[in-house]
């Protein structure tokens, strides 16, 4: 069941005046951008309840990809080796670049495999099955999952308790974006990172697609970053922001950085 629709706004910024995105609008769902910050995202979220159940993010990513696979300026071939590429990167080895073993906690933790031996698992996921699956799996290598809205739960956990944070296609997808990035900042080691991979909503496909880019997705994604309102956003809540995708930003679907504490909060 729908929660009553509620008006935010500007997560980043909290400004309340908006530009309307009226061609990136779908239905109800009302796409602006912050006229202070720029920052583009979904004035109207449905509540954390509603999202739990009825926008749970495998249900509305099984409807789209049987309407259509999510337009894109490549082709299905390299959309395909795109795929394999992914399904076959160990993320464990790719996120020891950029932290210590030890603790690391994955905010919207799925099924919870992306953290594996040698770093000990901790997650937070909102939908109900997926939590009781990714507890069990993290529970036999010494961490667990919360089951939560990641700008909750993330509080649940000691302060500087975590070498790394994850925030793996999770942050288009929560409201209350300043909490969780103030609580990840507080649950983080002195000398700890955070890696955030979101869509990119400053790419040339979206540019050339519109309204049938592949990053659009009605309304469990309520926030679109480009790397300057990502980067904004970080700044707020104490980040200095890293870009990992940098040469193929422009063209990349998604934007990958990696989030250190500011020396001057
Ligand atoms: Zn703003």
């Amino acid at each position: 069941m729908l929660d009553t629709p509620t008006y935010r706004s500007c997560p980043s910024c909290e400004t309340t005046s908006f530009t309307p995105w009226v061609r990136y609008s779908q239905d109800d769902w009302q796409v602006v951008a912050c006229v202070s910050c720029d920052l583009t995202y979904l004035r109207n979220p449905p509540g954390h309840d509603a999202l739990k159940e009825d926008f749970a993010w495998e249900k509305t990513y099984a409807a789209k990809n049987a309407k259509s696979k999510g337009s894109t300026v490549f082709s299905p071939f390299v959309r395909k080796l795109r795929g394999v590429l992914n399904m076959y990167r160990d993320k464990t080895q790719e996120f020891r670049h950029w932290f210590n073993d030890g603790h690391v906690l994955d905010i919207g933790c799925g099924w919870g495999q992306r953290i594996l031996a040698p770093m000990t698992p901790y997650g937070i996921e909102l939908s109900t099955e997926l939590h009781k699956i990714s507890d069990a799996a993290m529970r036999e290598r010494n961490g667990y999952c919360l089951h939560g809205a990641g700008a909750e739960a993330i509080w649940e956990f000691g302060e500087a308790q975590f070498d790394g944070i994850v925030m793996f296609s999770y942050l288009e997808h929560e409201t209350h974006v300043m909490d969780v990035l103030k609580g990840a900042h507080r649950a983080l080691k002195p000398d700890g990172a955070v890696f955030i991979r979101v869509p990119n909503f400053g790419s040339v496909n979206r540019w050339v697609i519109g309204a049938k880019w592949c990053g659009f997705r009605y309304p469990d994604h309520v926030n679109y970053f480009t790397l300057a309102t990502l980067t904004g956003i970080a700044k707020r809540a104490g980040f200095e922001t890293i870009l990992v995708n940098t040469f193929t930003r422009h063209v990349d679907d998604n934007i990958s950085v990696l989030l250190r504490k500011s020396a001057v909060p």
